[in-house]
């Protein structure tokens, strides 16, 4: 059997990373596209052992004759797009580089992929973040949608692309509609990594006060390692779609900062509600954790949990880490890396 070659964009991220170590170990030829910068951020792929076996190209998502010639001279196989603005707190401060990247980044390259490589096939990050409004309760695949954020209106743009594409084309192109998803190699804007990292910090003597917007938003946060391989079983299927990917259980950002803080080996007792909240080293009687409205959004999602019962139907895939597990298993790794001179990614 000839080796297959695949392409990610944002191969430098979360889930280009653990994409990348997976697609390795199944024998794949792995080529990532990386943004041009005058540095190299390579210090996920370097953690997951990486770094080395794959090739990195340089790639601008705004410029189309870039990717026209990326592709020509790539010829991948499997095209994995996870570039562009991944953030939603920074999309209301940067929504037209948000459209730029996640939304039209995304056209730019199935219009490449038709003009050059009809027969490669595409997998699109999208996101839960297209529900917004709709996504009360239990949403799966036949939701409405009603973004609540530049980044959910520009997944969205994306999201209708690529059926597009499909239909119109006939490109291979599957739509993931990815609940959140985390690890260790999480992104600090995230507030999982950053209450992770933080907890971790003051545990280890830091005398810093962990301040966060809404505690009550509540979450369906799954383990990202777990989230690249419904990527690629997408990409396996006889015909593409669109798939729920999600672990059916929501906890609150409160939840998360118990537990980690538990993890860590803090004892933290909340009191107050909303801006009130405060949480209170049971020990020393001081104050560890704030609320702050400047970490308030303009909008947010109705609180939702993602129906992943196609994906586990069809793509015989299931989440293997449960929430304990993952907090767990971020506070762990943050509680080695605190106090050493390492990379903070
Ligand atoms: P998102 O779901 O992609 O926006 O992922 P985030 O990790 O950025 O945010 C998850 C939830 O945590 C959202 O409802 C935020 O409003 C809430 N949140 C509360 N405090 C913070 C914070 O300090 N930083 C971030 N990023 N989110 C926070």
């Amino acid at each position: 059997m000839t080796q297959k070659t695949a392409l990610i964009t944002g191969i430098t991220g979360q889930d280009g990373a653990y994409l990348a170590r997976s697609l390795v170990d199944k024998g794949y030829r792995v080529v990532g596209a990386v943004r041009r910068s005058s540095t190299l951020n390579l210090p996920r792929l370097v953690s997951l052992e990486v770094a080395q076996e794959v090739e990195l190209k340089t790639l601008d998502m705004q410029d189309f004759t870039s990717i026209v010639r990326l592709i020509e001279e790539v010829g991948p196989d499997e095209i994995y797009n996870l570039g562009g603005q991944s953030s939603v707190q920074a999309s209301f401060q940067q929504p037209l580089y948000t459209g730029e990247t996640s939304g039209m980044g995304c056209l730019r390259l199935m219009e490449a992929v038709k003009l050059v490589l009809p027969e490669a096939r595409l997998f699109e990050a999208s996101s839960s973040e297209i529900f917004g409004l709709k996504g009360s309760g239990v949403v799966n695949e036949s939701q409405d949608f009603h973004p609540r954020s530049p980044y959910g209106v520009a997944k969205l743009f994306a999201y209708w692309a690529v059926v597009n594409y499909r239909e119109a084309y006939g490109l291979h192109v599957s739509n993931g509609i990815m609940f959140n998803h985390e690890s260790p190699l999480r992104g600090m804007e995230f507030v999982t990594r950053k209450i992770t990292a933080t907890l971790a910090q003051i545990a280890s003597g830091g005398q810093q006060t962990l301040m966060l917007g809404n505690l009550d938003n509540a979450r369906d946060w799954g383990f990202a390692g777990d989230y690249v391989e419904a990527m690629w079983a997408m990409l396996q299927q006889p015909e593409a779609d669109n798939y729920v990917v999600a672990t059916g259980k929501t906890h609150t950002v409160k939840q998360f900062v118990e537990l980690a803080a538990k993890a860590v080996g803090l004892d933290i007792e909340f009191e107050g509600e909303g801006l009130e909240a405060k949480g209170i080293d049971r020990k020393t009687g001081r104050q560890m954790i704030g609320v702050s409205k400047s970490f308030y959004r303009p909008s947010e999602p109705d609180p939702m949990v993602g129906d992943a019962s196609k994906a586990k139907e069809k793509l015989n895939w299931e989440p293997s880490v449960d929430f304990e597990a993952l907090v767990t298993m971020m506070a762990q790794s943050d509680l080695e890396r605190a106090g050493k001179e390492q990379a903070w990614y």
